[in-house]
């Protein structure tokens, strides 16, 4: 039977690391796949997490499954995380939250309930997105279509596009959101346009479902939120997609959180019935060591200080190198203005780069990026910047 199958193309994100690894040029580079390096061009264990895990070690006592939507300590500092302490959602119990393996595995879940119970629900997403929130919907039999969202002239938010087709979908369908730290544009709205956000999607009856995969690789971890805060509104429906692999490092511990906010917390619970019983027929239980790290950390206070300090280390190094792209790339005198740069939030960077130039890059100069354009901007460093400068000013020249 295996004879008729086709082989699928490579992932487009993750193939292009296996290109890179098997590139035998030593001064490759890699903005590719969104994983934070130091300046060294390491992903290095977060000194917090390893006290962590020696002391998760040490008390584990225990390989018995855990329930379905995992720990309720983890869930409940998940949420605490998120819209902070006391707020009213962590506090009413309309919330309810399941340890999923990694933002991918709570998106899966979010599909496989949409599907499961909302089965005329098309959920629109953002032109552009993150290359797997299409295959994951697919995947899930989740119909998808998209909605404007950037400006590619003005490298900024199309606010007035964005609301226009938000005012038009259909009472009923669902709207896909990231939380903060766009992927792949960088460009998140403002506080204000948050709100208009917020208004246009209740106005149309419309679900809002955030993904949150960078929390504190924006501004900071609550001026981050500040989005999913504006969309939770008394008595509002709306999922948050949560993922701990940048902010903790914790990439293949696969550690995430789906959390569906009802309207009261007897919907809540009816809702999360028919969640548990999606995770029951997709993975079963969650992996409990990475979420025992989170948990450990949220809830000490001193190792909770240490791995903010260290996360707030991560996301000033990003937006020190935006600082330093700008200025090399003018250094260089690459044409154009890249101001647009410096204001952009989170991993990545729209660079306005296209197909050709960006297979340019790689193909002559063994820098490696997505077709796209899109640049992790965590993998430029005081060492490569000159090299990449100069390289972006001649494919560009
Ligand atoms: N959403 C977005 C927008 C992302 O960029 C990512 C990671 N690339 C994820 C979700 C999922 O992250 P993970 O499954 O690794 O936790």
């Amino acid at each position: 039977m295996f004879q008729s199958v086709v082989s699928a193309p490579p992932d487009p994100i993750l193939g292009l690391t296996d290109a890179f690894k098997a590139d035998p040029r030593a001064d490759k580079i890699n903005l590719g796949v969104g994983v934070y390096q130091d300046e060294a061009g390491r992903t290095p264990v977060l000194p917090a997490v390893v006290e962590a895990s020696r002391r998760v070690v040490e008390r584990s006592d225990t390989k018995n499954y855990l329930p379905i939507p995992g720990d309720p300590a983890y869930g409940l500092a998940v949420q605490q995380l998120a819209w902070g302490e006391g707020h009213e959602v962590v506090e009413s119990g309309r919330a309810a939250t399941s340890h999923t393996p990694g933002g991918t595995g709570a998106l899966r879940v979010v599909g496989d309930f949409l599907h499961q119970n909302l089965p005329s629900t098309t959920l629109w997403l953002t032109t552009p997105t993150w290359a797997n929130h299409p295959a994951i919907f697919a995947a899930a039999g989740v119909p998808t279509k998209t909605f404007p969202y950037f400006d590619p002239q003005a490298n900024a938010l199309d606010l007035p596009a964005m609301l226009a087709a938000i005012k038009k979908m259909p009472a009923g369908d669902a709207i896909l959101l990231h939380g903060c730290c766009h992927n792949p544009t960088g460009i998140d709205p403002t506080a204000d346009q948050w709100k208009q956000i917020a208004d246009a999607v209740y106005a149309a009856g419309v679900l809002p479902v955030l993904d949150f995969a960078y929390q504190g690789f924006g501004d900071g971890l609550s001026e981050d939120a500040a989005g999913l805060r504006e969309f939770t509104r008394p008595s509002a429906e709306l999922v948050a997609c949560s993922s701990y692999s940048k902010n903790f490092g914790l990439y293949r511990e696969r550690v995430g959180a789906a959390t569906f906010v009802a309207g009261d917390a007897g919907r809540c619970a009816v809702v999360q019935s028919q969640v548990k019983r999606a995770i029951r027929a997709n993975y079963s239980n969650p992996p409990a060591f990475g979420a025992a790290l989170v948990t450990t950390i949220l809830g000490d206070p001193k190792l909770r200080k240490q791995w903010e300090g260290e996360l707030a280390e991560m996301r000033g190094r990003i937006n020190g190198m935006r600082k330093l792209l700008v200025d090399k790339l003018a250094e260089h005198r690459a044409p154009g203005d890249f101001g647009f740069i410096a204001h952009q939030r989170g991993m990545f960077s729209f660079s306005g780069l296209t197909e050709p130039q960006v297979a340019k890059l790689k193909s002559e100069h063994a820098i490696y990026m997505v077709g796209s354009g899109r640049m992790n901007v965590a993998g430029v460093t005081p060492a490569n910047v000159d090299r990449l400068c100069a390289a972006v000013a001649q494919v560009l020249g």
